[in-house]
């Protein structure tokens, strides 16, 4: 694996093109225009800087890193001399469709395809392409450059040889990969968002606050963030999203997404990206600050 194309330059995609430039990959990035591929730029530099700052990373490396990245905003350009793409693009299944038939074309036959995708199926990704045993999923975890985990999802006709390719490539980018098949919401977010689900039913049903539910799940079992604030980083819409697949996928009402998430989603509420979800982000202030909508008069 020499050459690495990743597609799609947002919170993502940037932070999977750091990863593998900083480990001595060339990497090509891709987005639909020059506005976003300069914003997922600056973004890989200030954090590479914060890993100088640190003491992480030398600037000589972080020099390096930046000069292994080159970027496009022609997908046939970006990725014909690819030994993998990961694509990273909206969570959008028509979107992602498009995108892998036109790889499968655009790309050596050699080339593996990935996808970032938190919920939609390897399976049906790989449908779409004639190389199903070289279409695997890769999910990598916000952030990129500081999270070890990336869950490495076996689609249906993934071949032994693709899912070992890839499980040692994460090694070799310090990371620690974990097999799974492929299952709505595969492990990560099966286990998660009903966590999460749970959480906000709670505060629906008036069972305690946003305050309280986070400070349970925070020091009775050990969370470095409780659900509340975590859904808010995750945004909401991308929570209701993903436990719709799940809902849809088992057919079990057990997923089915609380009331107040469908609510809080239809009107704009979606956490940390739109200023406002269970917390206000709107005074960028260090300390959390329940949304006035759930604050208790007592
Ligand atoms: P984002 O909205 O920040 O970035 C998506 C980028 O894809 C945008 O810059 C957009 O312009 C670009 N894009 C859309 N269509 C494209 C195309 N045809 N060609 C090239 N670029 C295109 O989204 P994100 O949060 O980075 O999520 C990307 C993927 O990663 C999604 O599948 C998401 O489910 C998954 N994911 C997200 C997180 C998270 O915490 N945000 C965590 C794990 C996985």
């Amino acid at each position: 694996m020499k050459i690495i194309s990743v597609i799609g330059s947002g919170t993502m995609g940037n932070g999977i093109a750091h990863t593998f430039a900083q480990s001595g990959f060339k990497v090509n990035l891709i987005d639909l225009s020059q506005e976003r591929i300069t914003a997922a730029l600056a973004t890989i530099d200030k954090n590479l800087e914060r890993q100088v700052s640190k003491e992480i990373i030398t600037a000589a490396q972080k020099t390096e890193a930046l000069a292994n990245i080159k970027s496009f905003t022609q997908m046939d350009q970006g990725v014909k001399e690819s030994d993998l793409v990961i694509e990273a693009a909206t969570e959008d299944m028509n979107i992602k469709l498009k995108i892998f038939a036109d790889l499968d074309k655009l790309c050596k036959p050699k080339a593996i395809l990935a996808s970032n995708t938190s919920s939609i199926s390897i399976t049906k990704i790989a449908g779409v392409t004639s190389r199903a045993d070289k279409v695997i999923g890769m999910h990598f975890m916000n952030p990129v450059p500081v999270m070890k985990l990336v869950e490495v999802i076996r689609g249906f006709n993934t071949s032994d040889e693709t899912t070992k390719t890839i499980m040692s490539l994460a090694t070799d980018i310090h990371k620690v990969p974990v097999e799974v098949h492929d299952y709505p919401g595969f492990v990560a977010n099966r286990i998660l968002m009903p966590m999460i689900n749970e959480a906000i039913q709670c505060l629906h049903e008036g069972v305690a606050g946003v305050s309280e539910i986070d400070t349970v799940m925070k020091l009775g079992m050990s969370h470095p963030m409780g659900p509340l604030q975590l859904a808010d980083f995750i945004g909401l819409d991308v929570c209701l999203a993903i436990l719709n697949v799940l809902y849809t996928g088992f057919g079990n009402p057990k997923y089915s997404p609380s009331p107040l998430l469908v609510n809080m989603a239809a009107s704009g509420q979606l956490g940390v990206k739109s200023g406002s979800g269970f917390y206000d982000y709107k005074g960028g202030g260090k300390d959390l600050v329940i949304s006035k909508k759930f604050r208790r008069s007592s």
